[in-house]
Formats: structure tokens, sequence, C-alpha cells
């Protein structure tokens, strides 16, 4: 891979031929259901910051191969460490400033929540509250599985975001270090060790999937909600709670066939995911996340969460 490098001081203003696929895509979608307008706003913007910022990080360097996935697969234990990620302090603070920004404008976070967000932007800290947040993510699983043998302590975090709530912080860091999370996941998007492999949550960074995709050899992939990384994972077994027992699995399509909804009836919660085997493009986690707001709702009325 070769890294893509941008000096800001050259970039050029992005022109329409420079337009992502993931902004024709949602375009196309505001024309088709004006009802996701506000929505498909919102995410162009968010885009946007992302895509300024992903062009600059650079490649990130860490030891990947069979022996680490191994290891890490028996522990159970995400293979990315927060030292591993390439963060530059200036750019974390803008995507920082700029998403509190879109989510205000969009009414996603409310003035309180605001407020008590950009006090963390600008905070000497917000190096130490992002590692905080990102290990406790990263951990959280593993208490969860082998909190017998290996106890992790694992905290919010704590100081200048004390008064802003765990949803607040969790909305806002999760979109603004997902431009870095991204860069590490691209590196190692093709690497076979992926296969080694088992854990419902992420390899990575142990983020929790928000989408799947359905390939074309009916294998399900999981999506990274952190990173963007795609995983195998069987096709009926809930990520959430590891239920395997078939009947207690609904699923049903939408009418076009394009996606599917996995609703567990051990823990409700449910997944969508994106059936590539009859799809015109690949899996757009941003626009595929949109298009299934109404997916979303019918699930809950379900009675899944
Ligand atoms: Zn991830
Ligand atoms: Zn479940």
């Amino acid at each position: 891979m070769i890294p893509l490098v941008a000096d800001p001081a050259t970039r050029q203003p992005r022109s329409g031929r420079s337009e992502s696929r993931e902004h024709v895509e949602l375009r196309a979608l505001r024309e088709q259901q004006p009802e996701l307008a506000h929505a498909v706003d919102m995410h162009l913007e968010l885009l946007d910051v992302q895509r300024r910022v992903q062009a600059r990080i650079p490649l990130p360097s860490f030891d990947f191969n069979a022996r680490v996935v191994t290891h890490h697969q028996n522990t159970a234990r995400p293979v990315l460490r927060f030292e591993d990620i390439p963060i530059e302090l200036t750019d974390l603070r803008l995507v920082v400033r700029q998403t509190i920004d879109i989510l205000r404008r969009f009414d996603a976070l409310d003035a309180a929540e605001v407020q008590q967000m950009q006090a963390l932007g600008r905070d000497e800290v917000l190096l130490s509250v992002v590692a905080d947040w990102y290990r406790a993510t990263a951990e959280r699983h593993v208490t969860a599985s082998v909190a017998a043998t290996a106890p992790v302590s694992v905290s919010r975090p704590a100081s200048t975001t004390a008064a802003a709530s765990s949803s607040t912080v969790d909305q806002v860091l999760t979109v603004a270090i997902r431009p870095f999370l991204s860069r590490c996941a691209e590196t190692v998007q093709q690497r076979p060790e992926l296969a080694l492999w088992e854990h419902p949550y992420c390899l990575l960074c142990g983020g929790e999937p928000e989408l799947a995709v359905i390939t074309p050899a009916a294998e399900r992939h999981l999506i990274c909600s952190q990173c963007g990384l795609h995983w195998k994972f069987e096709p009926l077994t809930c990520p959430f709670c590891r239920n395997s027992d078939r009947s207690r699995i609904t699923s049903f399509a939408t009418p076009d066939g394009q996606y599917r909804v996995y609703g567990c009836d051990v823990c409700t919660r449910y997944l969508k995911a994106y059936d590539g085997r009859r799809a015109r493009r690949p899996v757009m986690p941003v626009v595929d996340g949109v298009a299934t707001l109404p997916l979303d709702a019918a699930a809950m009325q379900r009675g899944y969460t």
C-alpha cells in the first residue's frame, strides 16, 4: 500500500471528480428517500471531516503476523495498542472540534453536552482521556470472557469528562477516532491471518460489529463499528451473547432482498446485514447504516434493541 501523503498547505479543494463513492451513494439515497435527508446530510459532513484528516495520517506500524494473532485469539484481547495508533494531537483536536460542531448542528447533542465536550476538546488531557476510553473499550470483552483468570480494571474516562455522560463521550470519541483507526484497519484488511480470529468483536480495536455483510460465498463477515475492519464470523450465532440456537434467532429480509436483520431472542439485540450476493456495489457502512434506519425501526417494533 502506498501512503497517502498530503501537505495541508498544498492540498487542493475537493472537486466533483474526487468525490468518494460514499458521497455519490449518499446523495442518491437522499433523492430516493427524502425522509432520510437529515441523516444523509449529517453523514456527508462527518465523512468530509474524516476524509480530510485520514488522507494525511501516516501508515501505522505494529506487529501483525500469525503468531501475534494466535496469541491474541487465545487471550481474547484485541491486537492494536493505543500507542500503535498514529494519532497526531492537532488532527485529533480538529476532528473532535468539528465532530462536536456537526453533531450540534444536526441536533444529535444538546447544549450541555456540547459545552462539556468542547471543554474536553480544548483540554490538555485530551490524549490521555482518549487513551483511557480506547483501552476501556478494547478491554471490555476481556473482562466478560476471562475475568476469572485475568482481572482488568475498566474505568470510564475520568477528570474533565466526569460531567459528560459516558454515552456522549462514546458517541463523540467513536466518530473522532475513526479516521485513525480506519487507517490501521486498511493496512491489515487483506491479511490472511484475520481468519485466525474467532471472537465476535473486532480483533484490532475490540469494537462491536455495527453491520455485517453476506459474501457471495454465503459467509457472514462482521464490520467493526469503530475501525471498519471486516472479519468472518459464524452466520447464525449472535455476536452479542453468542447464542447459536437457530430456533432463537429470527432473521428477516427487506422486500428487495438487499438487507437482512438477525434478531436474537436470547439477548434481544439485533444485527443488520448487507446481502452482497445480489448487490450492485460493495458494502459501505456509512451508506448502509443510513439506508437501513427504517429497518432499525422495524427491528425495534419487534422488540429488539
Ligand atoms: Zn475495530
Ligand atoms: Zn444474543
